[in-house]
């Protein structure tokens, strides 16, 4: 595999027209030190933008400039803060027009998480998902990827703050883009680089079972993340039309494969939606499927979408669902709702911004 250098050189070098870094490089009489500095100020001392690459040469940087070679693949053309200041969120456009997001969220100055999309658009159609409803466009790239979190940690330098965690909860199947993602797991992870450790990084599944068969393989400290959302077949496939494909059962059995290999917890996301998977009926049928401490759930209260057909389970509701699943001893936590106020669910704010992709 590619250093993340020359995974970052080489797609900056393609989008500037030259066949990778190394054509670039010779094309400019460029040694591999000239190279190194450009991703160092990129990946690590996270430099604005090319004028701000000092330890080049001027003239360097405007012949590159002019070439259209860039130190970002997405430009923000929204960013929206929550009133509570602990949320931010951008929609950002990339080169050919598409438009992504992410989010910032600020845990009390604690942790920084940053929410990255893997896709424009989405092929899983889960019916409470604004992203999903829209459809699927295109995979991104690993730097298009990476450079989401790049834009936040810029803005968080300025502060002399650092990302702490990256969660790939943003538009998109991650596991359906498995090797742009790899990659740019690599270029969150490389020590020369960004910096960032595997066990802080999160990739979240719709629950596709031969790739989460691959990413057992990886061998990887990453954390997987399964988006479960209901316990049974009968309710699964009404709201997720991926488990028509692969059953709930497949699934569990995928997870078992995956804990068995690694050893690592896994946390499974369940969206609490009134009336569809939020009977008490259901947290017992959910306990059942829960096989000890390495599987934990998390309950996520639902930020209704604009034209939602769907409501989120009112906050006692979710409170007695965890609390069955407890007395039934399962690791169960609740999430708090962030930056409901600036649409902050994945794919609200573009699909407030754009027209949509298909009429429904
Ligand atoms: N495709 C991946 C990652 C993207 S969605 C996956 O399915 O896991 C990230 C998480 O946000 C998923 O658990 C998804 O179900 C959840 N989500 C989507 N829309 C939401 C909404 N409106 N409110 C709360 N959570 C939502």
């Amino acid at each position: 595999m590619l250093s993340a250098r020359d995974l970052w050189i080489d797609e900056k070098a393609r989008r500037a027209g030259y066949e990778n870094g190394a054509a670039l490089a010779s094309s400019h009489g460029l040694k591999t030190y000239r190279i190194d500095q450009l991703y160092h100020a990129a990946a690590k001392e996270l430099a604005g933008n090319l004028d701000d690459v000092t330890a080049l040469p001027k003239e360097l940087r405007t012949t590159l400039a002019s070439e259209g070679f860039t130190l970002d693949s997405v430009e923000p053309v929204v960013v929206q803060r929550s009133r509570d200041g602990q949320t931010t969120k951008g929609l950002f456009r990339l080169h050919d027009g598409n438009e992504v997001e992410a989010v910032l969220m600020e845990h009390h100055g604690e942790r920084n998480t940053v929410c990255i999309s893997s896709q424009a658009g989405c092929a899983y159609a889960c019916t409470f998902c604004s992203t999903g409803q829209a459809g699927f466009t295109r995979n991104l790239t690993p730097t298009e990827i990476f450079d989401q979190a790049r834009y936040f940690a810029k803005q968080l330098a300025r502060q002399g703050r650092k990302i702490t965690n990256v969660v790939y909860m943003g538009m998109g199947e991650p596991l359906a883009n498995m090797d742009n993602v790899m990659a740019s797991v690599a270029l969150l992870n490389d020590a020369k680089g960004f910096g960032l450790g595997h066990r802080h990084i999160t990739i979240s599944t719709v629950g596709l079972v031969d790739k989460i068969d691959g990413f057992a393989d990886e061998h990887t400290q990453v954390n997987l993340a399964i988006s479960l959302h209901a316990p049974t077949d009968a309710t699964r496939s009404t709201i997720m039309p991926v488990n028509r494909k692969f059953s709930t059962a497949e699934l569990m059995a995928a997870v078992a494969r995956y804990i068995a290999k690694t050893n690592r917890k896994v946390f499974f996301e369940y969206v609490m939606l009134a009336g569809v998977n939020d009977t008490d009926q259901h947290a017992h049928d959910l306990a059942r499927l829960m096989k000890g401490p390495l599987y934990h759930v998390n309950l996520i209260p639902y930020n209704s979408t604009p034209d939602a057909l769907l409501r989120g389970s009112d906050e006692q509701r979710i409170w007695d669902f965890a609390k069955i699943l407890e007395q039934q001893r399962v690791a169960v936590t609740v999430r708090t709702p962030m930056g409901r106020d600036i649409a902050a669910a994945c794919g609200q704010l573009r699909a407030e911004t754009q027209p949509r992709a298909k009429a429904s």
